[in-house]
Formats: C-alpha cells, structure tokens, sequence
C-alpha cells in the first residue's frame, strides 16, 4: 500500500525517523506536530523534499485534511516520564482528545489506523515478561497515570472505533527505545547516561539501579511498527527488544563505550517507577517475522555520535 500516511508528532523522536522511513518507501507523509516536546531540527533535512507536508496543529483539536489520507500513525504525546509529570494535562488531551479526533479522521477517509501505545500500560509489571494479555497494574491517581491511563484509553478507543465502525486498526505497545533524534535534556535514561558520559560527568541511577528496562533501537523499532502497520492484527502487540538489562549494567556499558571513568551517584528513586520490564515478543515475531537484531552495545556505539555532535 503506496499512499498517503498522516503522522503525528512527527517531529518527535520516533515520530521524525517514521516518516523517514514511510517517504523511503514510497509514500506521501503529511506530518502534525505543535512541537510541545517536538523538535524542527528532527525535521530539518525534509525541508525541500516534495513528498513531505507539515502542519503545526494541536491534535487534542480536530483536525480536517484533505484530499485523500491512507494511514493514520498517531504518536503525538509526551513521552518521558519527565515530560508528562510537567505535562500531565496536554499527555491527557493528546492520549484522549488526540486519539479521538485522529480515529475520526481515518474514519472519515477510511483509512487504516495505528495507535502508538506503550508498555506502560503494564504499569509496575507482576507478570514477568510482559505478553499482550496481562492486564498491568497500574495506579489511575499516580505521578504517571496521566500517561498510562491516556494510553490505556486510547487502547479503548482505538478498539471501539474497531468494532463499532470496524476501522482498520492496530496498537503497537513500544517498549524502551532510544536512538538518534532524542532531546539531550529528554530526560530519559540512555540519553542522560550518554550526555554525562560524553561530558565526563557522573551519571545519576535514580535508587538502587536494581530495576530492569529492555531497551530496543530505533532501527530495529522502526522496522517492526511498520511490519505491524502492514499486518493484519488488530489489537495490542508488543515490540521491543526483550534483551533486558538492570540500570547499574546500563551504566556501566554506556561508562565503557563514552571512556568514562568517573563513577555514578546514587538519587531518590522516582514514585512508581516500575521494578522490571520486559517484552514478551511472541506476537510480533508470529505475525510479522519480526525480531530485534541490534544489540545494546551495538545500538549504544551508533547513537553516541548524534550526542557526541550536540553536547
Ligand atoms: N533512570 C536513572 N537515571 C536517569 C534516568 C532514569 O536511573 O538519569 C532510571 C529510571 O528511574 C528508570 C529507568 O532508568 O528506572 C528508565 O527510566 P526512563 O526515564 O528512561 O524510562 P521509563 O522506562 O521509566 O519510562
């Protein structure tokens, strides 16, 4: 299916590195963001390419574009945990509103839809490694329920647009990523440890450094949310990298490949911070072949040079 994919927050880290991937393939992209977490610099070198169409525009407002739209890629929202505990009330509206005018919009166009979720709708996981069916435990009321549960809302959502107007839909579960394109200041663990280690500063593990994370590369990531968009599975699968490691061992790979040797401080941990995290991938793999092939050291050594120019 050549067509015309409208994405949004596509000037976010996976948002940005999709529609590069959806114009390599062929398609028109018509990209929405109004760079609340977003970044021009994501979308600098599309600038003069024809293919390309950007509208600045809040998705939690409905939003009408014309003449055709094939797909739907709605992954506009904060992201990182530091992002929505700031932003609880715009992850909200993008999550709810957002998600609900964009099922609207494919609706409307009939076109296929995929729905950007995460694995924080397992919240702070009792079954270990996480497959579609857990049901997660999660505190609605919580520092990080505005994100979990405007995600597990759009899950809803997404599946009563699918069984009441029998939309084309599917819900990618995207565990830990990390890559190229994310902010330095994201907050989020790879980068801050990439950031300090490149500035020969001490990293700061938030607790013990005890707690597991299964970080997956945006290449990688790519590659199976579109086998999944060009799938046929309707309901939630997980894509991630189930090579899960604890954030002690994260430091001490990222020290080794950015030549630090200055050693890492201990901070509060965050509330609810979740104790492990892993992909069951048994789904993606059956549907759609797909499976990781970067490893976390490999991955680590290709993203270090987009920090190395920024820092
Ligand atoms: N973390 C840390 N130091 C940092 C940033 C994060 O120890 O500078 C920890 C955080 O407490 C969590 C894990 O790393 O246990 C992953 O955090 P991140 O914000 O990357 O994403 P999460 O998986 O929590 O959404």
């Amino acid at each position: 299916m050549a067509g015309r994919v409208l994405i949004t927050g596509v000037a976010g880290f996976l948002g940005s590195h999709l529609a590069d991937r959806f114009l390599a393939d062929g398609h028109e992209v018509v990209g929405v963001d109004n760079f609340l977490t977003g970044s021009r610099r994501n979308l600098a070198h599309l600038r003069r390419e024809p293919r390309f169409e950007l509208i600045e525009h809040d998705i939690s407002a409905p939003l009408f574009v014309e003449p055709r739209v094939d797909g739907v890629l709605h992954f506009a929202s904060p992201a990182s945990p530091a992002d929505y505990a700031e932003l609880p009330i715009q992850t909200l509206k993008a999550g709810g509103l957002g998600t609900h005018n964009t099922l609207g919009l494919a609706r409307r166009h009939r076109a296929r839809y995929l729905l950007a979720s995460t694995s924080e709708v397992y919240g702070d996981p009792q079954v270990h490694p996480q497959p579609e069916e857990y049901r997660g435990n999660v505190d609605p009321v919580g520092p990080r329920s505005a994100y979990d549960e405007a995600k597990r809302y759009a899950e809803a959502m997404t599946m009563a647009y699918h069984r009441a107007h029998a939309l084309d839909t599917r819900i990618v579960r995207i565990f830990n990523a990390y890559g190229s394109r994310m902010r330095p200041r994201d907050g989020r663990v790879v980068s801050n440890f990439i950031v300090r280690g490149l500035r020969g500063e001490a990293m700061t593990i938030y607790g013990t450094g005890s707690q597991t994370r299964s970080f997956c590369h945006v290449d990688d990531l790519v590659e199976g949310i579109v086998r999944l968009f060009h799938s046929r599975r309707a309901g939630p699968v997980n894509v991630g990298n189930p090579e899960e490691c604890t954030i002690l061992e994260l430091a001490a790979l990222i020290m080794e490949e950015t030549g630090s040797s200055v050693p890492p401080v201990f901070g509060p941990p965050p509330p609810d911070d979740p104790a492990v995290r892993r992909p069951d991938i048994s789904a993606v793999r059956r549907e759609t072949g797909w499976a990781p092939t970067i490893g976390l050291r490999e991955g680590v050594r290709r993203t270090i040079p987009y920090f190395r120019a920024l820092v």
